[in-house]
């Protein structure tokens, strides 16, 4: 594990010089701020009909509220091909002041047209390492990615998910870039790191585990934290996962067995329905409140703050 790392400005020193890839540019960490580690603005799956996330207008107005209640960054973990955005990232995060992360990487098979999907298996590093590098697809010149969102599959990783995941390991190697899981109600996380990790070669310390609270395994979670690994506990506001049921346990344990530093928060805001019921400020009016009741000041900054500009943080390699 990682050595404590107690403010953003250590974070920064501690990095050597990297940075935080915003759709904007590359930011100093000690400016990144308060931070929703996992969310997003953009959104479209055959997956999820009637619920697209796609206008601009009502993904600024999260912004403006988000920004309201003190938050300042926001990572977006929707990848190439699912509608991310990209054309507008960079003028509502000038609009709003918001820094924002945009990801490269590809979901599971299910959210993509199987022809569409066949197209790009073939270079498929390559284009996560130049979203990376040069620029998004369909964005503003330069705007690049500065993480790569891949996928695991239900107790396991199916064909589609290796290759994705041995892509994305590619891409880190060239880069640096973290690597975002989502796991499938919570599942597969040890064979994620197995692969990545233990076949791929990825440093634990850049792969961030989504969605662990889905299946509240304790013992299971101090284990993956203790690997090095940031785990996001996101999904406030997902109703159906019951992920509030055991956010406090969840931290409570992690922090008492010394892994305070591994921990991230974010909304995981897929829906339009999610973004009534609370949305990504929920974690500052509703969550950062309670971890100061319960844990003192230091936590909330501490996984709102310094976690997610550590996570962030890469001396990207020149390109
Ligand atoms: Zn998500």
């Amino acid at each position: 594990m990682s050595a404590p790392v107690d403010s953003a400005a250590e974070v920064a020193a501690g990095a050597g010089g990297g940075a935080v890839r915003t759709v904007l540019g590359d930011l100093d960490p000690a400016e990144f701020g308060v931070c929703d580690a996992h969310d997003h603005l953009f959104l479209r799956s055959p997956r999820l009909p009637g619920e697209e996330l796609d206008d601009p207008a009502a993904a600024e107005r999260v912004l403006r509220d988000f920004a309201a209640a003190g938050g300042r960054a926001m990572v977006q973990w929707t990848p190439h091909g699912m509608g991310r955005g990209a054309f507008a990232l960079p003028g509502l995060a000038r609009a709003t002041g918001v820094h924002l992360v945009a990801a490269t990487g590809l979901h599971q098979d299910v959210h993509y047209d199987p022809q569409w999907l066949a197209e790009r298996y073939e270079g498929l590093a390559e284009l996560f390492t130049a979203e990376l590098t040069t620029g998004l697809r369909a964005a503003p010149a330069g705007v690049r990615a500065g993480l790569i969102k891949v996928a695991g599959d239900y107790h396991g990783l199916g064909p589609h998910t290796r290759r994705v995941m041995a892509a994305a390991a590619e891409a880190h190697h060239a880069t640096g870039a973290p690597i975002a899981v989502h796991h499938e109600l919570g599942t597969a996380a040890s064979d994620v790191l197995d692969l990545l990790c233990g076949q791929h070669g990825v440093p634990a310390h850049r792969v961030i585990l989504g969605h662990l609270n889905r299946l509240p395994d304790l013992r299971l979670h101090r284990h993956l934290a203790g690997s090095g690994a940031y785990l996001a506990l996101d999904g406030p506001s997902r109703a159906h996962h019951a992920t509030d049921h055991h956010l406090f346990d969840t931290v409570a344990a992690l922090v008492e067995a010394g892994h305070a530093d591994r921990l991230l928060l974010g909304g995981d805001t897929t829906t339009r329905t999610a973004r009534h019921s609370p949305g990504p400020t929920h974690l500052l009016t509703a969550v950062a409140p309670r971890l100061d009741r319960e844990f003192g000041p230091d936590l909330a900054r501490r996984l709102l703050v310094t976690n997610p500009a550590q996570a962030l943080t890469v001396r990207w390699a020149a390109h």
